[in-house]
């Protein structure tokens, strides 16, 4: 087993991952910026080493320095967490170069899901359906012909299109076309937001599914065999970028579900993948599953996972990279109950949920049996502008999904907040509404102006049980004498 870890990451991936670890009997070093010096991370780890100034680009991505404090402390093993350079080829790749353990799949296999476009001909060689869609686009001309000609080629490929960056991520750097006249345009934005963003000209362009779910499989491989630990949901999102994340899913149904797995594991066992990742579908209203994009790191809400599965991902991922095979068959992984999780952000949901940093005065998340709370910060502590402005995952479980909600509500309601603007009561407003209740969702109700009008139930419907219920509050009140209060109010 590693004895020493670094982790080049923070905030609360970095904290969770020095847990397990502690766990493991592994020693831990945490790496930190200006901004970080007294953050929970470096508290918590057991030994810290500063790796430059607070933007990114100065400290977490500095691969140079990252490394040299890995050789200082004699850390034999780097974990990069999500985000920063867990996705970095070249990064993989310094680490093992520098004779380190890097805690993630091979830099090759990195490389090739990094690209989009090369990752979808890889998955759709392995078996697994992928969007209609185009191959590497770069000449505008040349792609206006081949999406012609797919447009007449294939029956599956047709309006509306979404145009991609084959390098993109974060949700970040996509259009949808309506019809054939904003094609052009929509190429060549698309295209310089992808130089500008990703600094990589290439796009595609994939049939647009609409109202669909983003249902993604969580694997784990090491190198030689894999399994699948289900499926989480992820299709309450705003601008692409998801804001509550549930597994198992509660909308596909079970043959579509088996298929999606039974895919999944196939083609990473036939990639000889190792470590922990996540293959993410767009499905259809009809169930029809396409595969997007694979993620070659542990994932945000991964969580959500480990509390139906039971199993700790962060401590597969260490004992695989220590060179262990995989401890479970398909069949020990049972699904236990229902989990849910919320990300909650120092962001203002009235601003387009423009980030919202500063001094996060006094946090108290109350205990409650069910509820884990992954988080960075306890307060007083400043929300630095710097990163991600998130405050914690909360995750609920429970036995069945409808109390998992509720649980999730309660639980957001007693949470004390002071000091920031965060997204707590949109998180709350969102468990209240019927189509999370009753889990009949997709990836653009958030983006409707009208998702709080609860718009999977007929304006009439609505309207009769609004009349029924002020009828029968009228009755209810004329039975019973009126109390002071009530006789002012009717009285001003
Ligand atoms: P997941 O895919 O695990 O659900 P996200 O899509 O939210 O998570 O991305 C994981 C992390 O990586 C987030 O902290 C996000 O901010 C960051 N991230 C992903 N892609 C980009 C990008 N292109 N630019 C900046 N940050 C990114
Ligand atoms: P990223 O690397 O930015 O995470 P993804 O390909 O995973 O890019 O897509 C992010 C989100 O964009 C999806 O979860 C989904 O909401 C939406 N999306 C992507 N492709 C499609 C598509 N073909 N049809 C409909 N929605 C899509
Ligand atoms: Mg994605």
């Amino acid at each position: 087993m590693i004895k020493k870890l670094l982790i080049a990451n923070r905030g609360e991936i970095a904290v969770r991952i020095i847990r397990s670890a502690k766990e493991l009997g592994i020693k831990t070093v945490a790496v930190y910026s200006d901004a970080d010096k007294n953050a929970l991370h470096v508290r918590e780890a057991d030994e810290a080493v500063w790796v430059g100034a607070n933007e990114s680009q100065e400290s977490y991505l500095r691969v140079d320095r990252i490394l040299e404090a890995a050789k200082k402390t004699g850390a034999e093993a780097i974990h990069p967490g999500y985000g920063f350079l867990s996705e970095k080829e070249a990064f993989a790749e310094s680490v093992q170069k520098a004779g380190l353990i890097f805690v993630g799949p091979e830099p090759e296999q990195i490389r090739r899901m990094g690209d989009k476009v090369e990752a979808r001909a890889w998955i759709s060689e392995l078996g697994v359906p992928i969007v209609p869609g185009t191959g590497a686009l770069q000449d505008i001309d040349q792609a206006e012909k081949e999406v012609d000609a797919l447009l007449k080629s294939r029956p599956d490929f047709c309006f509306p299109l979404l145009v991609k960056a084959s390098g993109g991520g974060g949700g970040k750097g996509m259009r949808i076309v309506k019809k054939r006249e904003e094609l052009r345009q929509a190429l060549e934005r698309a295209q310089s937001e992808a130089q500008k963003a990703f600094n990589n000209p290439v796009i595609f362009v994939e049939r647009y599914i609409e109202e669909p779910r983003h249902i993604e499989v969580q694997v784990l491989g090491d190198g030689e065999s894999a399994i699948h630990l289900f499926e989480r949901e992820c299709s309450l999102q705003r601008r692409h970028q998801k804001v509550f994340e549930e597994a198992p899913s509660p909308s596909l149904n079970s043959s579509a579900r088996q298929k999606m797995l039974d895919v999944s594991v196939q083609a990473v066992t036939k990639m000889g993948y190792r470590s922990a990742g996540t293959l993410e579908f767009i499905v259809s209203p009809d169930d029809d599953f396409y595969f997007l994009e694979m993620n070659t790191r542990i994932q945000v809400e991964h969580p959500v996972t480990e509390a139906i599965t039971g199993v700790d991902l962060i401590a597969e991922q260490l004992r695989i990279a220590s060179g262990e095979k995989l401890r479970f068959k398909q069949e020990d992984i049972q699904v236990r109950g229902h989990a849910i999780e919320a990300r909650l952000y120092a962001e203002d949901p009235d601003r387009q949920f423009l980030p919202q940093p500063g001094k996060l005065q006094f946090l108290r998340f109350p205990p409650y049996a069910g509820i884990r709370v992954d988080s960075g910060v306890e307060s007083p502590e400043v929300i630095t502008p710097f990163y991600d402005p998130m405050i914690a995952k909360v995750i609920s479980w429970a036995p069945e999904r409808s109390q998992a909600v509720a649980k999730m509500k309660q639980f957001l309601q007693k949470t004390q907040i002071e000091g920031l603007v965060t997204n707590r009561a949109f998180l709350i407003e969102v468990c209240e509404t019927e189509y999370f209740k009753t889990g009949r969702y997709h990836t653009g109700i958030l983006e409707n102006p009208n998702w709080r009008r609860e718009p999977l139930i007929p304006a009439e419907i609505y309207a009769l049980a609004c009349l029924r219920e002020h009828l029968q509050t009228q009755s209810f009140e004329s039975t019973r004498p009126l109390s002071a209060w009530q006789t002012m109010e009717r009285s001003t």
